[in-house]
């Protein structure tokens, strides 16, 4: 029959539905929109940088995240040879990558305490990296490397000279060219090998002097690097052996001479998410490096780095988890199930409370440590922030798995969908977990501490006894705490046991302290002592819509 004799009754038959009670995907200011950053930012000295930090809540909300998207749905490419056939060993990122990395380097996200000296400068970098961590992870690895690429090239005055205003500048430069044409450049790192990664000393790169041994001085290596994240960085901080022991050295990807190193890329490793950042596999045949710190104390001068890449993935662990929940809180505000909203069913609202609860928990934990990297000339500060970094690493980026798949339940078979938001987040949780040190070798971290730093671990109990006497929860769980790490019987085979306890004791040590009374009181009534296994297991409503309303209050914001 031609379709213009159709009669209108008949064609309003073919409308088979309405789309009703899908809720809207709505833009945010990120940083706006986020009531417990906004308060953890001014607790901690950073009311300062407010205004640029609105500024970069709106790109993240809006472009960063559309960026974010086509970057990881276009994943980098190796190209190995040239259309003529010469070896060229370059990465092709898409656009969105190059657009996000130089917002974001232009933002001062890897170098902002090292240009502004100022109170409060750590914790601003980390709110940044917090929210360009919700836009896109994959990019926020050759950052973070960049930013604590720094503390290590420290030990080489000589190297840190040409190289460290390159490396705080604010600029990026994504193009396949030498370090020297560059007014700003990017670090990488690569340590692990394949017979070992935790246990570095396995290491078989091999070092040799050009002409003279020393710091600073020019060195070949011959090996390879079984993980080096970020392959088109313009240097790379290289563990290998030298006459006196593992040593480390900046690797330059164009060598002084302007030619490329001897440095190949074998492969691009395919991932389980952190899609949009390259992760290779790589061959040094004699490639040139500088000899950063004294040879054979190599793992003592990376580890200044490492200690820095570990608390980004505190960070940015807590910042999946908050992108996880701004999405259930969107989905659940909108959404009406059995009559009522979903939001506020009691079942969910005891779900979204403890979502709500955590998120802010873990938050509040980096931006502590981030606060004690801003007082690092106090001796305390710096003990709190070497031991808190491990434990912090191992308890934040453990939770964010589970807690990004409750957070996914709660929007139920949409959730599930590749083109909602949560499926990226999931597949990019347990990485923050297996790099920079996976879980166990955080635990034995924290049991070198408390075997040769015993003064560290007297300094924070010191500070979580100081919180005693005003929650009675608090109280009895620290007194277990304290009973814990006094056995030392089998003590590496319970540690897990004592870093949990400890991390949920100087969460709950820093919310009496510095947090919103409702927030700790919950966390100590609910959390030390858990009613049940499950997320949404509060055994009282009490400060439930409160919870719920301090991450949802301002989510709309255009
Ligand atoms: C996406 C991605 C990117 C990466 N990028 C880089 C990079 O840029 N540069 C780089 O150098 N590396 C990189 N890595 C490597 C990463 O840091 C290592 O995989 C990690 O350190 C673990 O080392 P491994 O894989 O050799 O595992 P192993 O060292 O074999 O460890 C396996 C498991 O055993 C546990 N374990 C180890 N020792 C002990 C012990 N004594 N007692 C109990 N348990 C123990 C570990 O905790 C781990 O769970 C990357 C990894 C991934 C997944």
């Amino acid at each position: 029959m031609p379709q213009n004799t159709l009669s209108n009754e008949f064609l309003s038959t073919l409308n088979t539905h309405k789309v009703e009670n899908q809720p809207r995907w709505n833009k945010f200011n990120l940083f706006k929109a986020d009531k417990p950053l906004q308060f953890w930012l001014r607790k901690f000295d950073g009311n300062w940088a407010e205004d640029r930090l609105i500024n970069l809540g709106k790109f993240y909300g809006d472009q960063g995240v559309e960026e974010g998207e086509l970057a990881n749905n276009y994943p980098p490419e190796f190209v190995s040879h040239d259309r003529n056939g010469h070896r060229i060993d370059t990465v092709s990122y898409h656009p969105s990558y190059h657009r996000l990395m130089d917002f974001a380097v232009s933002n001062q996200i890897p170098s902002l305490p090292w240009q502004e000296n100022k109170q409060g400068a750590h914790v601003i970098r980390a709110v940044m990296e917090y929210l360009h961590m919700q836009a896109d992870a994959g990019s926020g690895c050759p950052l973070t490397m960049t930013f604590a690429a720094v503390a290590a090239l420290k030990h080489s005055p000589k190297i840190a000279q040409e190289w460290l205003p390159k490396i705080t500048a604010d600029r990026y430069d994504g193009e396949d060219k030498p370090y020297y044409e560059k007014q700003g450049v990017t670090i990488g790192m690569a340590m692990t090998e394949k017979q070992g990664g935790s246990d570095v000393r396995a290491n078989t790169t091999y070092a040799e002097p050009i002409s003279k041994a020393g710091n600073g001085e020019v060195y070949r290596i011959v090996g390879h690097k079984w993980f080096c994240s970020a392959p088109m960085s313009d240097g790379f901080l290289v563990l290998a052996q030298a006459e006196r022991g593992l040593s480390c050295f900046l690797m330059p990807r164009w060598t002084p001479e302007g030619q490329k190193n001897h440095f190949q890329i074998q492969r691009l490793k395919s991932k389980l998410g952190n899609k949009s950042n390259a992760s290779s596999e790589i061959e040094f045949r004699g490639a040139s490096a500088w000899l950063i710190g004294e040879e054979g104390k190599g793992v003592r001068t990376i580890i200044d780095m490492v200690s820095l890449t570990r608390f980004d993935c505190m960070v940015g662990s807590s910042a999946l988890m908050r992108s996880a929940l701004f999405h259930a809180l969107n989905f659940t505000s909108q959404r009406n199930a059995f009559g009522k909203k979903l939001i506020d069913q009691p079942l969910m609202k005891n779900v979204l409370a403890d979502l709500a609860l955590e998120s802010e928990a873990v938050l509040a934990l980096s931006m502590r440590v981030a606060h004690a990297l801003d007082n690092r000339e106090n001796e305390s500060e710096k003990q709190f922030t070497r031991i808190v970094t491990a434990i912090g690493k191992y308890w934040i980026c453990k939770r964010a798995p589970h807690f990004i798949y409750e957070a996914m339940e709660s929007i139920g078979g949409i959730g599930y969908v590749e083109s909602n938001f949560l499926p990226r987040l999931y597949r990019e949780a347990p990485v923050n977990a297996i790099w920079e040190g996976s879980g166990n070798v955080q635990c034995l971290d924290l049991l070198r501490v408390m075997l040769k730093e015993p003064e560290t671990i007297e300094s924070m109990l010191k500070e979580l006894s100081s919180q005693q006497g005003i929650y009675e929860k608090y109280d009895q769980f620290l007194d277990q705490t304290v009973r814990l790490l006094a056995v030392s019987e089998n003590i590496e085979f319970r540690l897990r046991i004592i870093v949990d306890h400890l991390a949920k004791a100087i969460i709950a040590s820093t919310l009496i302290k510095y947090g919103e009374a409702q927030v700790a009181e919950v966390y100590c009534e609910e959390k030390l002592f858990r009613n049940g296994e499950s997320i949404g297991t509060f055994s009282s409503d009490k400060w439930v819509d409160y919870l719920i309303a301090r991450s949802a209050c301002q989510l709309i914001v255009s």
